[in-house]
């Protein structure tokens, strides 16, 4: 029987649409041409974190619709909370906005001290004048949090088809690689590759490393990340590094993070990493003592002005795109998951559509 809706990409975004779009009565069917998490979503940290940008408002309501999923726990979900580390004064100046903004959106958060700051996280470097910390931000285990959307989505009643490489969209539905075809409406959510089915959107794929430590007893509690972080993330074209670290519930910590665009590669860059490390080490000298057992790349799928497309193409009936997530797609897979619904059903949602309208950034095909 064809289905309702097709989404094409067993990612976390995939994953999220379907369980969203099953449950509002949808007769769904994914499609993913290698099997879950082949994607970036498999080297992804797992951070759910608001961010203070242009994505605020998607990040705040995901956040919330984590935490309102029935046994959300399945999905490895801890809440940590963030601490977002200043290194300068200025950087705590920027922190007090953070805050005022957050604020703005209903999200708790607390400026700290550098005594407060210590008090938190005794391996923090002692020069550092104060954080913000955000007690609701959460992480999960990125494939954990996949295999629990697609099981939720399965016992909602979608259907998974995998190894099934969607070539081309027909108009009225899917073409896979063997000839065969599917009827009904799309979604894309193939996330670096969204541009072979979708030309007229552009994607670059933004290279990162993360690197995992051996077990030990580290004291961190929160997800530490350096307040510099965002200016890192709105500089495209430069490689960049930024401190962020993430505690495991098996006594290991997630080290990252870097950017690098225009980059294949997927192989380790040593004088990326090398970076990397040397700015984790300024916040928490007390990390080279511990071994790292596994580094690896991921590319995360990144649009020319930092937004995700979430919505219908122009000039192509009933094909939708859930595209471009950059660094946060499992943060705001929830949100674009239920934007997308809303916008499908014709409903009014809580998000403003508007600012990941695909058209906004369309190529002439
Ligand atoms: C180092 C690193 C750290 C990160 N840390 C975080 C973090 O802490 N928090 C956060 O929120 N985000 C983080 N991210 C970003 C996050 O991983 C991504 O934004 C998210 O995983 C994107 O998911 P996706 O479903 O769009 O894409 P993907 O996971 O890539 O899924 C797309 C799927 O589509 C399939 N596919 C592609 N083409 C076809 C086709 N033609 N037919 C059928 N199937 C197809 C692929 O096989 C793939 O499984 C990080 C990323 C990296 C690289």
């Amino acid at each position: 029987m064809n289905p309702d809706l097709i989404v094409i990409g067993a990612g976390i975004v995939g994953a999220a649409a379907a369980l969203a779009a099953t449950q509002a009565g949808l007769e769904t069917v994914i499609v993913e041409s290698a099997v879950p998490g082949a994607g970036v979503t498999g080297a992804g940290m797992g951070h759910l974190v608001i961010l203070d940008d242009a994505l605020l408002a998607l990040s705040a309501r995901s956040l919330e619709l984590w935490r309102a999923l029935p046994d959300h726990a399945g999905s490895e979900y801890r809440n940590t909370g963030t601490i977002w580390v200043a290194e300068t004064a200025d950087d705590l100046a920027g922190l007090a906005q953070q805050s005022i903004h957050l604020e703005a959106q209903n999200v708790t958060s607390r400026l700290l001290d550098g005594a407060s700051l210590q008090a938190l996280e005794p391996d923090l470097a002692r020069d550092l004048p104060g954080g913000l910390l955000v007690p609701d931000d959460a992480i999960v285990y990125a494939p954990k949090a996949l295999a629990y959307l697609l099981e939720q989505a399965r016992s909602a009643g979608a259907r998974l088809l995998l190894g099934r490489r969607v070539t081309r969209l027909t108009g009225g539905g899917v073409r896979f690689a063997d000839g065969t075809t599917l009827t009904g409406a799309v979604l894309v959510a193939t996330g670096s590759q969204g541009s072979e089915l979708l030309p007229e959107l552009p994607i670059a794929p933004r290279k990162g490393h993360l690197v995992v430590t051996e077990r030990a007893s580290a004291s961190i509690r929160h997800q530490l990340v350096e307040a510099g972080y965002l200016r890192t993330v709105h500089e495209p074209g430069q490689a960049t590094v930024a401190m962020n670290v993430q505690p495991r519930p098996e006594g290991q910590l997630l080290v990252g993070s870097s950017r690098e665009s225009g980059i294949q590669d997927p192989g380790v860059s040593p004088g990326i990493v090398a970076r990397m490390l040397r700015r984790v080490f300024r916040f928490l000298p007390t990390l080279r003592e511990h071994s790292a057992i596994r580094i690896w790349s991921g590319f995360r799928p990144a649009t020319p002005d930092g937004l995700p497309y979430i919505g219908r193409i122009p000039g192509r009936g009933q094909v939708w795109a859930a595209l471009g997530h950059e660094g946060l797609g499992i943060t705001t897979a929830t949100g674009t998951a239920e934007l997308l619904v809303d916008l499908m059903l014709e409903r009014r949602g809580r998000i403003d559509p508007a600012p990941f309208d695909p058209a906004r950034r369309m190529l002439a095909p």
